[in-house]
């Protein structure tokens, strides 16, 4: 691993864990559920939550850098990984990664424009995942960051590709960074770690918020035109900008 990787993911640790910092101010997680990871550019590595740990006890140190393939690999910054006695299968601190890793990777195999992955069970947004059911585009807010629906991914048992298999082929030519797993919870992807869990922050937001409208009736869809045109004005206009 170059110098330059290894500053590379010594800033990556400190970011990936103040991102999970996020998901609890947001309200977005119970216990230790839910996790962010990042792409390291330029390599075929990434850095992700330590399983089971308590959100209060994250550290950058206890971030763990695996590759693309799910297995932890040393950064050189402490400890073991495949050498010596973590029998490869713990990060730098000794700590296994999060049981959602091969999801992450898998994403990250498949879709080299992402940059960043987060998971959460997102209280709003896990009901219409519990239901099956896409949350439609109704308010603005949606178009801007979703471009249209938030549409349901299959059920799939954790443990191997196959949740990965199917946040890649819903995701995979839609414009919404957020995918509802069924029966279990949300995937978000984004260039970034932060963009990532926006994306996550606006799906409970807007589930939320359609789950009410839903409770006293029924939210008319925007048309798809102005659909259309909110998003590319959010994606190209919308903000700061910086030459
Ligand atoms: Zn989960």
């Amino acid at each position: 691993m170059s110098a330059a990787e290894r500053a590379e993911i010594a800033e990556l640790r400190e970011t990936v864990c103040a991102l999970h910092a996020e998901l609890v101010r947001n309200h977005l997680v119970a216990w230790t559920s839910g996790n962010v990871s990042a792409r390291v550019p330029g390599a075929d590595l990434l850095v992700i939550k330590p399983s089971g740990v308590s959100y209060d006890d994250l550290t950058p140190a206890s971030m763990v850098v695996c590759d693309l393939d799910g297995k932890p690999v040393s950064d050189g910054s402490g400890g073991s990984a495949g050498a010596g006695g973590s029998g490869g299968s713990r990060g730098s601190a000794g700590l296994s990664p999060s049981s959602d890793t091969a999801t992450h990777a898998y994403i990250y195999r498949h879709m080299p424009e992402v940059g960043g992955v987060v998971h959460t069970h997102s209280t709003y947004a896990t009901a219409w995942a519990a239901r099956g059911e896409a949350i439609p585009c109704v308010i603005t807010a949606m178009a801007d960051e979703f471009g249209g629906e938030i549409p349901v991914g299959p059920f799939a048992l954790i443990g191997g590709d196959e949740i990965g298999r199917g946040v890649v082929a819903t995701l995979a030519g839609h414009r919404s960074p957020a995918v509802l797993m069924r029966s279990h919870g949300v995937f978000t992807i984004g260039g970034t770690g932060r963009d990532a869990v926006k994306a996550a922050v606006m799906c409970e937001d807007v589930a939320r918020t359609v789950h009410l409208a839903r409770a006293f009736g029924e939210p008319a869809p925007l048309p798809a035109d102005a659909v259309d045109k909110l998003h590319a004005r959010y994606k190209n206009y919308y903000g700061q900008r910086y030459p």
